[in-house]
């Protein structure tokens, strides 16, 4: 593994470099480094070199780093499926969940959360059936029945690129998650104001920054 600084370095540049070609500002970028697969040591090494964000994609690993990590050291992202029996173990633990993709974990969230909960309504945009996340047709109804939820504010949409070579595709899933991401900001609903977009990985952060992607998830790239 490299040093996760040297790392960093070449992320940063990488995403500098697509921030310019489409005219974005860097600050309008988050990096989230995905500390899942890596030890609680490499993700001190991570805050060390200057990493805020964090993000882990099953409770048990984000119970492990927590223990080890003060709380307030980082801004901790939750960006995994969360199945509804779990989400007391995360809901109050973390700064945002990626993951929304149905009522009953809405309703979940809601009845445990102490605070406001900022959640990504995860959307299946390419279709694939390994996927999680809403069709883009259930994305309006499903946001409509969030009303009710005063525990939950939709900060915006996150999705998955498929896990293709083809830049086209991938492209076309992050430009169609951005139209979605305006079709609902449009909507000026005051629990979900849906400004952001959570949308690439190591391989395709770039694609989506050019796209609009206001948070990027990098694992492999970034801590090994
Ligand atoms: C693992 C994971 C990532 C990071 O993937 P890399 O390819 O290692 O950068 C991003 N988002 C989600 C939801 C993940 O599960």
């Amino acid at each position: 593994m490299t040093a996760i600084t040297n790392n960093l370095q070449v992320i940063e540049a990488k995403i500098n470099d697509a921030c310019v070609r489409v005219g974005r500002s860097r600050q309008d970028v988050t990096c989230i480094a995905v500390t899942k697969s890596v030890s609680v040591e490499r993700t001190e090494e991570a805050l060390q070199a200057g990493i805020l964000h964090v993000g882990e994609n099953r409770p048990e690993g984000l119970a492990l780093k927590q223990q080890q990590i003060e709380k307030e050291r980082a801004v901790w992202h939750y960006i995994g499926s969360l199945q509804t029996r779990k989400v007391k173990q995360v809901v109050n633990e973390v700064d945002y969940i990626h993951s929304l993709d149905r009522l009953s974990l809405a309703e979940e969230i809601n009845k445990r959360a102490t605070k406001t909960v900022k959640c990504f309504v995860q959307v299946n945009v390419s279709g694939e059936n390994s996927k999680h996340g809403l069709t883009p047709e259930e994305l309006q109804p499903f946001l409509h029945e969030l009303t009710a939820f005063t525990h939950i504010e939709v900060v915006g949409l996150m999705t998955m690129a498929p896990n293709t070579e083809d830049e086209a595709i991938i492209r076309n899933v992050f430009q169609q998650l951005k139209q979605l991401q305006l079709q609902v900001q449009a909507l000026q609903l005051d629990y979900a104001p849906c400004k952001e977009l959570s949308m690439g990985m190591s391989g395709d952060f770039e694609i989506a920054i050019e796209e609009g992607a206001t948070f990027v998830r990098i694992g492999t790239a970034l801590v090994g």
